[in-house]
């Protein structure tokens, strides 16, 4: 490393160069953290994980990783689980006690769910879509011909991708003159149950949907429990994109969520949720954000792609693009409706003498208030 890739925590006459030991690649991606915006104050968790550092379950043909309660300890009201299965590969019938919320990252994944009133869901799901299922609700993924990559979101911290109720676990811990009797066949037939998970395994990639939809005895309902986003139009403001995912668009969806691309120089506006966390992903580029909370606590964070950020409802902040690139990042709520306090608008809604008595702002920014006042990213 030479002297001009090295990052000193030295703002005018305050801080002191770092001799080390230092672990400079991790300081390169943190500026803020080393070297802190003078706003910054107080103590406020960390609201930073990356899934990289999260440990990585290697299996037949996939892997899985999760960010939960366990690891990022500010994040109790949801959890998130990275997840990739190669062509064919399956995620095992499950259920499990929370609702989960996913987005497809890469590939095609096929996700079949069957529901306590006997409806049939089999999608095959694209970058951009989404799904929904249920707390309680049996389901499977299966990896098409190019494979998957997905992103899962639990509403409860403390979830576990490790500890969800499996197929193959409940035939395996019930007595064999049970099964015998629930199926009405002689016990023998259960001499090859598998005596324990099977997770994640290799099948072939299965056959169209219209010809496996085709051997079954309901035709489908019309996607309850998926949302083919990746058809859906963002809204376009002057510094990016958001396309707004809740249950006025995806009525199953019990999670809302907001996909955000900011341009280079962009950013997503001051703004706080009244009613919800905020539950981040970043998929592209590079980008920080500020944390503000009472008393006069703040901290400024540094975001990259397959990184996870955490905002506790009520909590003001903003995300800016730091980067050259556009910033992808999605935002998942722990409530059905997307819901936003923007600054700006509270601020041009409110009469200018209040305002004006409060900040002691000059007109130029009374008059960019009425041009700012839509929440959007700029
Ligand atoms: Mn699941
Ligand atoms: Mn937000």
């Amino acid at each position: 490393m030479n002297d001009q890739t090295r990052v000193e925590p030295i703002r005018g006459t305050r801080g002191s160069n770092d001799p080390g030991p230092r672990n400079l690649p991790v300081d390169l991606q943190n500026p803020d953290i080393l070297l802190p915006p003078d706003t910054d104050n107080g103590s406020l968790p960390n609201l930073k994980f990356p899934f990289a550092l999260a440990h990585n379950r290697l299996e037949d043909g996939g892997w899985a990783r999760e960010v939960t309660v366990r690891d990022f300890p500010a994040s109790k009201s949801m959890a998130g689980v990275n997840m990739r299965l190669g062509p064919g590969v399956v995620r095992e019938l499950h259920w499990h006690k929370e609702a989960e919320w996913a987005y497809i990252l890469d590939g095609t994944a096929r996700l079949t769910v069957v529901d306590p009133d006997g409806n049939v869901s089999i999608d095959d799901l694209t970058t951009g879509d989404m799904w929904l299922v249920p707390a309680g609700i049996p389901h499977a993924i299966q990896g098409m011909e190019d494979g998957t990559e997905f992103l899962l979101v639990f509403d409860d911290g403390n979830f576990s991708e490790n500890e969800t109720l499996l197929i193959t676990e409940y035939l395996a811990h019930t007595p064999l003159s049970v099964l015998a009797k629930n199926f009405g066949v002689s016990s023998d037939h259960f001499a090859n149950i598998p005596k324990s998970e099977k997770y994640i395994f290799r099948l072939p990639v299965p056959q169209p949907l219209d010809v496996v939809r085709g051997q079954l005895p309901n035709s489908p309902p019309p996607h309850p429990y998926v949302l083919l986003a990746s058809k859906i139009e963002p809204e376009r403001y002057s510094g990016g994109t958001v396309k707004t995912v809740d249950s006025r668009v995806f009525p199953m969806t019990t999670l809302s969520a907001l996909i955000i691309e900011i341009e280079p120089g962009g950013m997503r506006e001051m703004h706080w949720h009244p009613d919800a966390d905020e539950w981040q992903y970043y998929v592209q580029g590079e980008a920080r954000m500020t944390i503000f909370d009472a008393t006069n606590k703040a901290r400024t964070f540094d975001y990259r792609a397959g990184d996870v950020g955490f905002v506790p409802k009520t909590l003001g902040h903003y995300i800016e693009n730091t980067g050259e690139d556009p910033v992808r990042v999605i935002n998942v709520f722990n409530s059905r409706i997307c819901s936003d306090v923007s600054l700006n608008q509270w601020m041009a809604l409110t009469p200018p003498d209040l305002i004006r008595g409060h900040l002691g702002l000059d007109e130029t920014v009374m008059k960019a208030l009425r041009r700012t006042s839509q929440p959007v990213v700029r």
